[in-house]
């Protein structure tokens, strides 16, 4: 039986909820769920949804994205991409996405009620309420939140903005997420920029492999489906705490970390 994209995503995203773990596709799978090949166009991109930043093809038709699949080409996934780039697409496409400012007539909570606005009316209004707050509070009441999948200049943009304003509360997600890999990365390597050098002579040339408080499984799914098949080949082994990786809602337990082998 032949499955269509949809019904592929639908049941990967089950399986991901079930297990934990993202599912992967080979470049030849993800071909295989191709809705064909006629005036298709390929653009070489790359894949924002996560830290692995995989390299992704892009399949355009009539201007209008209709497929993606893993890039061969790119000596680090081998043509490899997880799940989530296909629901890119249906994310993209859906009628349900938002394109346009929305204002809410009428109260807050269950049942409110939204109108459609220009993009003047709403960056005109946006920006009279930012202006009245810092007159009424000082710009110090404003506080800005960054995501960490904002693209980088994006976030230049967030702190040009805040300094503009007159606000030091300014943050993205790394105090949340990275940044206590920093000091990890000075005791190890010497330096806070760890590269990511997911070559075959650095980061695959491991032995061993000791993940702590990261499910890699599930966060940057397509370098961890390498690892997997390094360890399946006898090139390494792998080892987790506090929880083992691939399993995220089983095994916690709280107190000392324990160290996991691989099951
Ligand atoms: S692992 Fe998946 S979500 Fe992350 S960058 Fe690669 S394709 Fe995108």
């Amino acid at each position: 039986m032949r499955m269509d994209r949809r019904e592929f995503v639908r049941l990967s995203l089950q399986a991901l909820l079930a297990a934990g773990a993202c599912p992967i596709l080979s470049h030849a799978e993800a071909r295989a769920l191709s809705p064909g090949e006629d005036g298709v166009e390929r653009h070489v991109t790359g894949c924002m949804w996560c830290q692995n930043g995989c390299s992704l093809i892009v399949y355009v038709k009539d201007g209008k994205a209709v497929h993606v699949t893993g890039n061969p080409a790119d000596p680090v996934t081998r043509g490899r991409m997880c799940v989530k780039p296909l629901g890119s697409l249906e994310l993209l496409q859906s009628p349900l996405r938002l394109t346009h400012p929305l204002k809410r007539v009428g109260p807050r909570g269950d049942g409110a009620r939204f109108q459609r606005i220009s993009w003047e009316q709403a960056l005109d209004e946006i920006a009279a309420k930012l202006r009245s707050l810092r007159e009424r509070h000082g710009g110090r009441a404003l506080g800005i939140w960054a995501s960490g999948r904002s693209a980088s200049d994006g976030r230049k943009l967030n702190a040009a903005f805040a300094r503009l304003y007159g606000t030091p509360n300014y943050e993205k997600t790394g105090p949340f997420c990275n940044y206590s890999a920093k000091p990890a990365g000075v005791s190890v390597v010497g330096t806070r920029h760890t590269p990511w050098t997911y070559t075959d002579d650095d980061f695959f040339a491991a032995d061993l492999y000791v993940f702590v408080g990261s499910n890699m499984a599930a966060t940057r799914p397509v370098i961890h489906s390498r690892l997997r098949e390094r360890r399946a080949q006898g090139r390494c082994r792998l080892a987790a705490g506090p929880r083992p990786p691939g399993t995220p809602t089983r095994g916690f337990r709280s107190g000392p970390a324990p160290i996991w082998p691989w099951p």
